[in-house]
């Protein structure tokens, strides 16, 4: 059945061709062996709140304001009393900050109200958050707790997703949709911490580095002699959720 799921959406997006998922997995492992999540947190709370920090935001500002932000307030039971104004001035700097600081709040608040303080490990529970949607549910729980729910969706994905000929769509949920059907559930969670890696050190929104891909081989949107891939591989924009 999965295998069935896989083989239809390699047709939907790359016509009679297959999608080589295993020979794309073992180049992404040999060229980013240790990529991780690049938000430094200590803990799902952490990452949580950093996680919600980083709409259009690059990780760089927001591991800029974290600490600060963890400093004062390092639970939810803190962050859930902290004055508005003083959240909004800490996290001025990842931009949106009335929303973002709201967000911040609202969700430890609701840690405290419905899970005794805890971040929840289920899907439901953690989109039910303030400031929390799937992707940065996602990253939660696969980074987090290890749990592989989905695949983290983020404009480096969704742009070397198309590049790869692993999906069509551009709408993160229709992406997603096509990454789960192609990839083993085991490999959701590196597969994307790998391609967000790749998206920033090559395969990067608007000077993709072909020639010096290890995906090159594989790619039918490889440029070549490492000149910009072609337009029609798709566009990226900013770094991250
Ligand atoms: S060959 Fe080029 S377009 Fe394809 S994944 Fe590598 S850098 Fe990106």
């Amino acid at each position: 059945m999965a295998r069935a799921r896989a083989r239809s959406a390699a047709r939907r997006v790359r016509g009679r061709g297959a999608v080589p998922v295993g020979e794309i997995l073992s180049g992404l492992r040999a060229a980013w062996p240790s990529a991780e999540c690049a938000l430094r947190h200590e803990g799902p709370f952490q990452l949580l709140a950093a996680t919600i920090l980083s709409a259009q935001c690059t990780d760089a500002m927001v591991n800029r304001v974290t600490p600060e932000l963890f400093r004062r307030w390092p639970g939810p039971a803190a962050l859930a009393a902290a004055p508005a104004a003083e959240v909004e001035a800490v996290v001025h700097p990842t931009g949106f900050y009335r929303n973002k600081a709201k967000a911040l709040r609202g969700m430890a608040a609701a840690l405290l109200e419905r899970h005794g303080g805890e971040v929840p490990r289920t899907m439901e529970e953690l989109t039910a958050l303030p400031g929390v949607a799937r992707k940065t549910a996602n990253v939660v729980l696969g980074t987090a707790f290890g749990l592989s729910e989905g695949v983290v969706v983020d404009t480096h994905v969704g742009r070397i997703a198309r590049r790869l000929g692993m999906t069509r769509e551009t709408d993160p949920v229709k992406v997603e949709r096509d990454l789960q059907a192609l990839l083993p559930r085991e490999e959701w969670t590196m597969f994307s911490h790998r391609v967000i890696h790749h998206g920033r050190r090559t395969c990067t929104a608007r000077s993709p580095r072909c020639g010096e891909c290890t995906l090159a081989p594989l790619c039918p949107s490889a440029a070549r002699e490492g000149a910009a891939a072609p337009a029609a591989a798709g566009a990226g924009g900013r770094s991250r959720p």
